[in-house]
């Protein structure tokens, strides 16, 4: 299996953050792109801005978005806000503060090669109307009644949440980031997401998680994309990201 390239964290100037033994970077562990033949649009109607996640992804992800939109208890939209990143992309958005330290900068966004983001399996939510004037991506997001209802019924739908309150991955607790592994290993590309996160499952569960099984005998590696494309920067203002 491709995985990250560790040259991937070296994007910004300065000296290039340490690899651990396990490949992590700043608490990161290594992920590659996505291919972009397995990117696909996540409808515009649910959607923050434009959106692609992997193929496999999508009918959970929009029996989850009916779910909410069927629940009076959510009080309003579950969205999506950021899905996929490419690792330039997210060279970009680790690297946008430069006058911030690398370590710092690192609790609450991986540098590239090493986000969720970029496989294609991940994302984070958004949740409408704001409630309090509560930013997206922010811990506040928590004590809406929208976050209450993903929380309980995500990991119906084969989510969990990878960076749980007091992780010992070093990550911030991100309550709108998500990753997608499939209500069972049985469904259909959850044993090939599984196996890409097994590290962190194995060694930083997820809250809630989906289950702990981790079957991925004879399944073969999800692909990974290491090319870089051309870099662009996102128009519109800067957002936070995870
Ligand atoms: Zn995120």
């Amino acid at each position: 299996m491709l995985i990250a390239v560790p040259a991937g964290a070296q994007v910004c100037s300065g000296t290039p953050p340490p690899i651990a033994a396990d490949g992590r970077v700043l608490g990161h562990l290594p992920y590659g792109d996505a291919p972009p033949d397995e990117l696909v649009a996540v409808p515009a109607d649910v959607a923050v801005r434009g959106c692609v996640l992997r193929r496999d992804v999508l009918p959970d992800l929009q029996r989850l978005f009916a779910a909410a939109a069927a629940s009076p208890e959510v009080g309003g939209r579950v969205l999506a806000l950021s899905c996929h990143r490419s690792l330039t992309r997210q060279g970009g958005v680790f690297c946008r503060e430069p006058a911030t330290d690398a370590d710092t900068r690192a609790v609450s966004v991986a540098p590239p090669g090493h986000s969720e983001h970029a496989t294609g399996y991940a994302l984070d939510f958004a949740f409408r109307p704001r409630v309090n004037g509560c930013p997206d991506a922010e811990a506040c997001v928590a004590a809406t009644p929208a976050f209450r209802w993903l929380r309980a019924n995500a990991p119906r739908y084969g989510f969990e949440m990878s960076f749980p309150v007091s992780n010992t991955q070093r990550v911030k607790w991100e309550p709108w980031h998500w990753r997608w592994v499939g209500m069972s290993a049985s469904t259909p590309g959850a044993a090939r997401a599984r196996l890409l996160f097994a590290t962190a499952r194995r060694r930083f569960p997820a809250s809630p998680g989906v289950d702990t099984a981790i079957e991925v005998a004879n399944v073969p590696p999800p692909p990974v994309y290491l090319s870089l494309p051309p870099f662009a920067e996102p128009r519109g203002k800067r957002r936070r990201r995870r």
